[in-house]
């Protein structure tokens, strides 16, 4: 039987993007923004997960959280507001001293990576990712990366790819990493799981450059990488062995993982720039001080979140940010790239803004290390002068 989330929020719209996410994290979901109805289905339909928006014009959260201690609900809670955290850690101590199971606090507003990692973090059936099935999978070699075209938006000329890991399951099939990284991260095991993706990327460009393919690859790195000096000698030293360009090697930094220990980050990455890899903000305008870290940080790519890019033909205020976004970069001498290009109206608006390099199931969907030679081949044969799609 699936986990039933059921969510309580005053805003439809919202309370639709959670039950989306959580529809696509195998959540059974409810949504009701009335009082009365979320009181019927708390005991009628018996929810096994519960988000709870603190802060409604018909009912305070802190009165509900009261009725689910009467009525010894067991359901796993997340309390909700866009409100001051304090007021949200208030309100999460009320619920835990009354016996509630207040699994965490969620902002608005939040990415729907960040949910799904939450949403997948809680579940309670069996599929949940363990940390010792993760150690059997490192060991097993089931963690690979897969590759996500990234394409030159003026030129329709492919320019690389981005390398993101999956974990080929032998039962449960791809499971994608907003699952594990939160795991590996938390249990210390993201070291490995890093070394083996970045291993197998580098390889894989050695074995391109074998058969005549110049590809640029991107890694992602988490914060918790960032924390041995050695870390730009060790891929230097993969590099030579493999005989690939640092150059031709970016790593892409979330600006939250930039943040977390400022001080060694900034040593390792300045190193790695000194190596000659590039580096990349990635998720740009979602962290809490993006501009500070661009400042610190020596990065050579921005790369602007989804959450921008998907609506930038849509809002004029999502396309003033990218717009802003793309001249920021340029004026610092950086390269822009635009993740989450989900339609060819996107990517006209993109490259009519100057966006230097597009990526998006437009493009590509990321792909296993196989296929990438054939999409080449069909790319090209598609787009002989560089257009896309008729344009
Ligand atoms: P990211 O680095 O921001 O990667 C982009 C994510 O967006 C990928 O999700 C990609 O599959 C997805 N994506 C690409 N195009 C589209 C599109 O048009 N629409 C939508 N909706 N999504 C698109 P994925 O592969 O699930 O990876 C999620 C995140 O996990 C990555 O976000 C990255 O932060 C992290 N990650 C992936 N691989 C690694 C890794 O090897 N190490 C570390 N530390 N983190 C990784
Ligand atoms: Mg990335
Ligand atoms: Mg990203």
């Amino acid at each position: 039987m699936s986990d039933r989330l059921l969510v309580i929020d005053d805003e439809p719209d919202f309370a639709n993007f959670v039950a989306r996410v959580a529809e696509s994290c195998a959540y059974e979901v409810r949504t009701t923004d009335n009082p009365t109805e979320f009181r019927a289905l708390c005991t009628q339909w018996r929810p096994s997960h519960i988000i709870l928006d603190l802060v409604m014009p018909e009912a305070d959260g802190v009165e509900l959280l009261r009725y689910l201690a009467g009525v010894l609900c067991s359901a796993r809670i997340w309390i909700m507001s866009g409100f001051d955290g304090r007021v949200v850690d208030a309100a999460r101590r009320i619920g835990t001293e009354r016996g509630l199971d207040i699994v965490g606090t969620l902002q608005k507003p939040m990415r729907a990576k960040e949910l799904r990692a939450v949403l997948e973090q809680h579940h309670t059936e069996e599929t949940v990712v363990t940390v010792e099935a993760l150690e059997e999978a490192l060991g097993r070699g089931e963690i690979l990366p897969f590759y996500q075209p990234k394409v030159v938006l003026n030129s329709l000329q492919p320019v690389g790819f981005e390398a993101l890991a999956r974990w080929q399951h032998s039962s449960q099939g791809t499971i994608c990493p907003d699952r594990f990284i939160p795991v590996a991260e938390a249990s210390g095991q993201i070291d490995a799981l890093s070394e083996t993706v970045t291993r197998q990327a580098v390889s894989q460009m050695g074995e391109w450059k074998g058969m005549g393919i110049e590809a640029r690859v991107a890694i992602n790195l988490s914060a918790h990488n960032l924390h041995e000096e050695a870390l730009a000698d060790r891929l230097n030293a993969l590099c030579r062995h493999v005989g690939v360009p640092e150059e031709s090697i970016t790593i892409e930094i979330t600006e939250t993982a930039a943040m977390a220990e400022p001080l060694r980050a900034l040593d390792i990455l300045t190193r790695l720039r000194i190596k000659g890899f590039k580096l990349s903000i990635d998720d740009f305008g979602t962290g809490f001080s993006s501009l500070v870290q661009l400042h610190r940080l020596p990065f050579s790519e921005l790369k602007i979140d989804q959450s921008f890019v998907k609506e930038c033909d849509s809002s004029r205020e999502a396309r003033i940010i990218v717009k802003t976004m793309i001249e920021l970069a340029h004026n610092l001498d950086m390269s822009v790239v635009a993740e989450g290009v989900e339609t060819e109206a996107v990517l006209q608006t993109l490259a009519d803004l100057g966006c230097d390099v597009g990526q998006g199931y437009a493009l590509a969907r990321p792909m296993g290390a196989g296929s990438v030679p054939a999409w080449l081949a069909q790319w090209a044969a598609r787009h002989p002068h560089g257009e896309f799609g008729g344009r």
